[in-house]
């Protein structure tokens, strides 16, 4: 499959590892928005948070148990920010589900 997070998982792109277990990877943005900004992804590709269906939904809890011992490896203990793209409105850039966890300063006030 043409996706880049699955060459990542797969080992055929290379990549900055934080944290990985049997359905979840995370790894360092090529393209850092903040000191710490760090990609978390299922193992299972799922095109988005808009394909979050009764099927696959315990991923989503895997991978926000997971967030905080990220953000606990990464010394964020002052706070973070998790965001997730979806779609040409949302600006998401890679069709493959993924959490943005971005932290290590104040970041800018957001539009939420
Ligand atoms: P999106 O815009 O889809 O929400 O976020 C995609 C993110 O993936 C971007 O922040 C971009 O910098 C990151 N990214 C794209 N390609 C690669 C890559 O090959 N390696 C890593 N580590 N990050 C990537
Ligand atoms: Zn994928």
């Amino acid at each position: 499959m043409d996706c880049i997070f699955c060459k990542i998982i797969s080992g055929s792109i290379p990549s900055n590892k934080v944290y990985e277990d049997e359905q979840i990877l995370a790894f360092h943005d090529i393209n850092p928005q903040a000191p710490v900004h760090v990609i978390v992804i299922p193992k299972q590709h799922i095109q988005s948070a808009d394909e979050v269906n009764e099927f696959n939904s315990p991923i989503v809890a895997k991978i926000f148990e997971a967030i905080p011992k990220i953000a606990k490896q990464c010394n964020l203990e002052n706070g973070y920010r998790i965001i997730t793209n979806i779609g040409n409105d949302g600006c998401q850039s890679v069709s493959h589900m993924h959490f943005h966890l971005l932290g290590g300063k104040k970041l800018p006030e957001s539009i939420v």
